[in-house]
């Protein structure tokens, strides 16, 4: 570690969703701020490539530095049928137990920046005096909402679940929430999804500051909420810095054979005449849904790229921890002949894509997407409208955001009861967003927010400002 520079440490629980940001704020730091960062990354015995990739990254700048923790036997510390925040949280306390050490080896950092899922780390940096601050990776609101949920818990009794008081949840100073778009592990209070996600939403306040990847224009009304209730709750906020848009730039060096190919062909492309399909590194969906999306882009005559994943049926969540493995053959679960059928007009790419690349393509015309607050913003970054397509997590609150107050995405309409999303509604919704009106006008609102991203982003712009000022007093 180098002596010359103030050094910032970082740890991040597993899942590309969260190393992602808190990587490229660490880049941040070192490009523009004069830090040397050392990145505490969480080892597993799970073989995770597509979070291995952006660890060993040959672009990694100078004075970033990627330090492996000691290796957490998963199949030891988690019982089989943990769900994903359980999991999470299983593999992060017993990462955190060499935390000290590390710290103590990097000479005491200036600062240590956490996910929200790491809380743990607040005893150990409190104890050896060095500040700590969370990067929240997720919207404004939804930090609003979970700044709020612990007071929701205390006052709505234990036996009745936020879902059947069949009212939305009243957010102080925000728009309020439909029970059915509630986090999903605020929807059963009763099991260990709940109190696990709570016990970290507690010790948020145990920050020193709060890092948004977000910016004022998109968000102005929860940003408004947290600012003027600075005792938001009777709790003391810890102060918030939006720095977004925060996004990994796919520099050509890192791509992959398969992504080159892929933007080659897009290359020989009408403009904004692709449609994306990625559902973030832990989406997947049933066989009769895969079947019905390959059906309904036939029918919709569009170009595409399809992101695919081996069918799980009845899982949620279900390669966040092993984003980027290798796959099965598409054809053993696409419909017969619709490789063949396609040929030319799309492009299937078994588990992994370099998405940010193709997002920023200028024939790519809109996104399908699960809603993942990065996905999100790469999308708004890059001008791109979306199609929202909720699986799990806060991807449903997103999608609120997306669709009703942005005007930047649309759901796809399901007929009836079926939890199943046909043909014929996936054709249409993909042609509307393609080539209608409601297409056009969702362009010019996302084209306007990419300016507003790229005026916060800018040199001297306020995330920029923003992220200066939080780290003033690390260099003393
Ligand atoms: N991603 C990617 N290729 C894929 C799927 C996802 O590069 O095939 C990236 C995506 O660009 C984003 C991140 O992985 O930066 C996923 O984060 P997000 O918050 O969208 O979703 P999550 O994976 O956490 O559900």
């Amino acid at each position: 570690v180098e002596h010359s520079k103030p050094c910032v440490a970082m740890i991040s629980s597993p899942g590309v969703g969260h190393v992602t940001p808190l990587l490229e704020l660490a880049k941040r730091l070192v490009t523009h701020h004069g830090f040397s960062v050392t990145f505490l990354a969480i080892a597993t015995t799970e073989p995770s490539p597509a979070q291995d990739d952006l660890l060993d990254s040959p672009t990694m700048p100078p004075y970033l530095h990627v330090r492996r923790l000691p290796t957490v036997d998963v199949s030891a510390v988690v019982p089989p049928d943990a769900l994903l925040v359980t999991r999470l949280c299983l593999i992060v306390q017993e990462s955190v137990k060499s935390l000290k050490s590390a710290l103590v080896d990097l000479g005491r950092p200036k600062a240590l920046i956490i996910d929200i899922f790491c809380t743990e780390a607040h005893d150990v940096s409190r104890e050896l005096g060095i500040p700590s601050y969370t990067f929240f990776t997720t919207s404004a609101a939804m930090l609003a909402f979970c700044l709020y949920l612990p007071t929701l818990d205390r006052e709505v009794d234990r036996s009745i679940e936020f879902a059947e008081l069949n009212q939305p949840i009243e957010v102080p100073g925000c728009r309020s929430i439909l029970p059915e778009d509630l986090l999903d592990q605020a929807k059963n209070r009763k099991i260990e999804e709940f109190s696990r996600l709570l016990y970290h939403l507690d010790r948020l306040t145990l920050s020193a500051g709060i890092f948004l990847n977000s910016w004022e224009a998109l968000e102005p009304v929860p940003f408004k909420a947290l600012r003027e209730n600075s005792f938001y709750l009777n709790m003391r906020v810890p102060e918030i810095f939006p720095i977004g848009p925060v996004m990994k730039e796919n520099e050509p060096e890192t791509l992959k054979q398969s992504d080159r190919d892929c933007l080659e062909w897009l290359n020989k492309q009408p403009e904004r005449s692709v449609l994306l399909i990625s559902l973030g590194s832990g989406g997947t969906l049933t066989c009769e849904q895969i079947t019905e999306i390959a059906w309904g882009l036939e029918l919709s005559q569009q170009r595409f790229i399809w992101v695919v994943r081996r069918p799980v049926d009845a899982t949620r969540s279900g390669t966040y921890f092993k984003a980027g493995s290798n796959d099965d053959d598409p054809r053993t679960y696409l419909p017969e002949g619709f490789l063949d059928r396609t040929r030319g007009v799309g492009i299937v790419m078994p588990s992994w894509i370099a998405q940010g690349a193709v997002i920023g393509h200028p024939s790519t015309g809109a996104f399908l997407t699960h809603c993942g607050w990065n996905s999100a913003i790469e999308s708004i970054a890059k001008g791109v409208p979306m199609i929202a397509w909720p699986l799990y997590a806060e991807q449903r609150t997103n999608a609120v955001l997306l669709t009703e107050e942005l005007g930047v995405a649309v759901k796809v309409r399901a007929s009836g009861e079926n939890r199943v999303f046909g043909r014929e509604e996936i054709a249409q919704t993909v042609r509307l967003v393609m080539e209608g009106e409601e297409g056009r006008v969702m362009r010019a609102k996302v084209g306007e927010l990419m300016d507003s991203a790229a005026k916060a982003s800018e040199p001297g712009g306020p995330s920029e400002v923003t992220l200066a000022s939080a780290c003033k007093g690390w260099k003393s």
